[in-house]
């Protein structure tokens, strides 16, 4: 763990989330700024700081986690589809420095921006707990 992660601090329980799926190697919870309803940040409990900080064996393990947690979100919200996103850099648009994966719910008819709102927390609460339950 590393003191000044905040995503450190949500994998370890001290800040509080909106889980969606949790296993021993990763947490997924919903983005509290999302580009769409259900935005999901997937990332592994360790702590490094982006792709090329990460072990083969921790990314291998992590994408599979991606891909349960998004055939998760296409049925249970459910969505159309869906995008991947992991930025690299602050000229990427990384914002925090923790690894993660962005699972972007797309639903049709919806036009496919990248910008984030501020999400209703009770909104968020009560979608995670649908989807999660
Ligand atoms: P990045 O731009 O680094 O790829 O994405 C970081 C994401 O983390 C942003 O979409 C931002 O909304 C989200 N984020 C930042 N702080 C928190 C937080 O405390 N909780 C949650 N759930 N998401 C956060
Ligand atoms: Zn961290």
């Amino acid at each position: 763990m590393k003191n000044d992660c905040i995503f450190c601090a949500i994998a370890a329980g001290e800040i509080p989330s909106f889980k969606v799926y949790e296993d021993d190697l990763v947490l997924a919870y919903l983005d509290i700024n999302p580009f769409t309803k259900g935005h999901t940040l997937v990332i592994p409990k360790a702590h490094s700081a982006g792709l090329l900080d990460t072990g083969d064996d921790v990314l291998a393990a992590v994408v599979a986690r991606v891909k349960k947690v998004a055939a998760h979100l296409k049925a249970a919200l459910p969505c159309d589809g869906f995008n991947i996103l992991q930025n690299n850099g602050e000229a990427a648009g990384q914002t925090v420095k923790h690894i993660h994966f962005h699972i972007i719910p797309r639903y049709a008819g919806e036009p496919l921006t990248f910008e984030s709102k501020p999400g209703d927390m009770a909104e968020l609460a009560a979608l995670a707990d649908r989807i999660s339950g």
